[in-house]
């Protein structure tokens, strides 16, 4: 059996008829950016998350830079972040100019609370939290924090939509919830997608302004923006798909359990969520020192799987000016060097999650 690391196919064809029928009448209205699609995901999208309102942008990195530039942290100004995100989250910090600290992640896979404090100095502006792989990072600290030092909080919840902490739905806790709809993500859109979630009506209208060339009134721009819009025809999509978001979360819950339940390798270290939260399972991610061996081994099964991610942002040869070196964050480092995506995606069958399931449960250091 051949089973790929994720099925994209399967979630379009669970809708088929919803998608075809929105999609047609998107192409048939004649209006294709910034209409009632667009305005209605919004109403819909920050009801769904419990913020009080939603732009929608391009993608999930506009939503970060946006973010940052309207909350006008730049140069000489420093933001914590976890060592271990998606490089994406630090682009959203330096495209602004400012300097990104990182932070070592706890066994949650979330930013080591502990460890913030001790890496807040007077340039400190912000903490961004990502949620990685679904799973929802404890808040009330870092929302102490952020009091304490009087620090902006910014989410990077592209891989958390829907995911809680205490019943709080993730991108609700601080300043600005950053999402992103690229088709992989657990809300994906049919192309490329974002939007922020803000609690600040002014804050809102600007976003607003900014993703259209900073123009309220057409042709009357206040500020330099960007061209950073959610089109109408992905958004008309996305209500598609959010309508269904609950079961097709209920769906990913239901795969990671039984994966919890019914892996036993004892090479192989399962993720945990942290207590009071909850992950939608964006990423099953497990953890073996013989990653590679692994790799190799469920390829001779037919089983795709991804390393997220293989070289963490520190490293990487986009930031090496800002001066890291190997070693420097050993806890990232051994992450990246032991973590594996695992196939979860809806539309996955029984057969499919049963057949993973036993080559991993057969799999021995020795095997290749
Ligand atoms: C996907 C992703 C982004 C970027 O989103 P795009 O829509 O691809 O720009 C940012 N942060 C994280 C954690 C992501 O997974």
């Amino acid at each position: 059996m051949k089973i790929m690391q994720n099925r994209m196919d399967r979630g379009f064809y669970m809708y088929q008829d919803e998608f075809e029928k929105k999609a047609l009448e998107v192409l048939r209205s004649g209006w294709y950016i910034l209409g009632r699609e667009v305005s209605s995901f919004e109403e819909e999208f920050a009801a769904y998350t419990g913020g009080k309102y939603c732009v929608g942008l391009a993608s999930g990195l506009d939503a970060l830079w946006i973010a940052f530039r309207l909350l006008h942290i730049g140069k000489g100004d420093e933001v914590i972040v976890q060592g271990n995100t998606y490089i994406a989250s630090v682009m959203g910090i330096t495209i602004n100019g400012a300097t990104p600290v990182f932070v070592e992640p706890d066994e949650h896979f979330g930013i080591d609370v502990r460890r913030i404090e001790e890496n807040i100095t007077k340039r400190t502006k912000a903490i961004l939290v990502t949620h990685l792989y679904g799973m929802a990072t404890c808040m009330e600290r870092i929302t102490e924090i952020c009091k304490k030092y009087n620090l902006r909080l910014v989410e990077d919840c592209a891989q958390s939509h829907g995911a809680c902490d205490k019943g709080q739905m993730t991108g609700t806790f601080g300043d600005v919830g950053c999402f992103s709809f690229y088709p992989s993500k657990n809300l994906g859109a049919f192309g490329d997608g974002g939007a922020v979630v803000v609690n600040d009506m002014q804050l809102a209208e600007e976003f607003r302004s900014f993703r259209n060339y900073g123009s309220e009134k057409r042709y009357y721009n206040k500020v330099v923006g960007a061209n950073s819009r959610l089109d109408e025809l992905q958004a008309g999509l996305l209500r598609v798909r959010l309508s269904h978001i609950d079961e097709l979360t209920k769906e990913k819950q239901r795969i990671a359990d039984r994966y919890n339940r019914e892996l036993n390798n004892p090479f192989i270290k399962l993720p945990k969520t942290a207590e009071g939260t909850t992950s939608v399972w964006h990423q099953y991610v497990i953890r073996c020192k013989e990653r590679d061996k692994l790799i190799e081994y469920l390829d001779t099964k037919e089983i795709g799987t991804i390393i997220h991610y293989p070289i963490p942002p520190h490293l990487a040869e986009a930031y090496r000016n800002l001066g890291h070196k190997k070693g420097s964050l050993p806890i990232t480092e051994q992450l990246a060097e032991t973590v594996l995506s695992i196939p979860i995606y809806n539309g996955m069958t029984n057969e499919e999650q049963t057949y993973v399931i036993n080559a991993i449960n057969e799999f021995k250091e020795s095997a290749v």
